[in-house]
């Protein structure tokens, strides 16, 4: 049976990486973004569906609800970004509440909305996967990217309690420094590169596809017990014990 598969910000980067997956198995992918030709190019390139939507805008992911799939077998809540103000204390007050709800809206509404929206077309046998980050451990300088990436992993618990009892998991993956996505395409110096891939046991930098099989990987039958977890998947940069 092919299945239906959704990626937000399945256009760059590691959401493309997924959907590249899926769509190479056979599967039906659908991906979402914002930026209609970046989506399309990537769409033309992987033999999926596109639709241009802000999945952190209810408005617009109801008017974009008859563009998705009747039934979802796998949810990837990829889409996110880090609008952190460089430290705590930059900025005015203003300027402070503006990024905050910004990195909400990006990196926690944006699941939560998309994962509401669709939840009656989820299949049993599905899966939700939320991309998480180690900068929910560590935090993420300006604070807020890394706590609204806590708040995604809470989340998550009570969204594999509800979709439990429907044979659906819920699982969030925990990213390390990932290279080779516009993520930290002009945030990150040599230096700090050179930093974040010395902190991994690996001795490099994460790939988008290293991501892309973790998750096909929880949506396949031998992870059916694996749900409400975050699972790190970071080079050995944290190590949770
Ligand atoms: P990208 O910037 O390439 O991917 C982000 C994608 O999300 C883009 O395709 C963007 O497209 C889309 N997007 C962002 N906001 C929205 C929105 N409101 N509605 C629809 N689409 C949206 O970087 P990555 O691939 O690296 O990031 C993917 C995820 O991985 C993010 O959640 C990020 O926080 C997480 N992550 C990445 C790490 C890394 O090292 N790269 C480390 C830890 C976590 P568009 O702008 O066209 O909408």
């Amino acid at each position: 049976m092919t299945r239906n598969i959704v990626v937000t910000g399945g256009g760059t980067g590691i959401g493309r990486a997924t959907a590249a997956r899926f769509a190479a198995a056979g599967e039906s992918v659908t991906i979402l973004g914002r930026r209609a030709d970046v989506l399309a190019e990537a769409a033309a390139q992987l033999g999926a569906t596109a639709v241009v939507c802000d999945v952190s805008d209810p408005e617009a992911l109801t008017a974009a609800l008859p563009q998705l799939p009747a039934q979802v077998d796998v949810l990837v809540n990829n889409a996110g970004g880090n609008t952190d103000l460089r430290r705590v204390a930059d900025g005015t007050l203003t300027d402070v509440a503006a990024a905050w709800r910004a990195n909400l809206d990006a990196n926690l509404l944006s699941a939560v909305l998309t994962t509401t929206l669709l939840t009656d077309r989820l299949r049993t046998g599905g899966t939700v996967v939320g991309i998480g980050s180690i900068a929910a451990d560590r935090g993420s300088g300006g604070g807020a990217y890394g706590a609204t990436k806590a708040a995604l992993s809470t989340w998550n618990i009570d969204l594999a309690g509800q979709l439990g009892p429907r044979g659906i998991t819920a699982n969030v993956v925990s990213c390390g420094y990932i290279a080779e996505t516009e993520f930290f395409a002009d945030r990150l110096t040599d230096e700090r590169r050179a930093t974040l891939v010395e902190q991994t046991k690996t001795g490099r930098a994460g790939t988008p596809d290293d991501v892309a099989a973790l998750i096909e990987y929880l949506a396949s039958p031998g992870a059916r017990h694996i749900t409400a977890q975050v699972i790190n998947i970071n080079g050995g940069a944290f190590p949770s014990r």
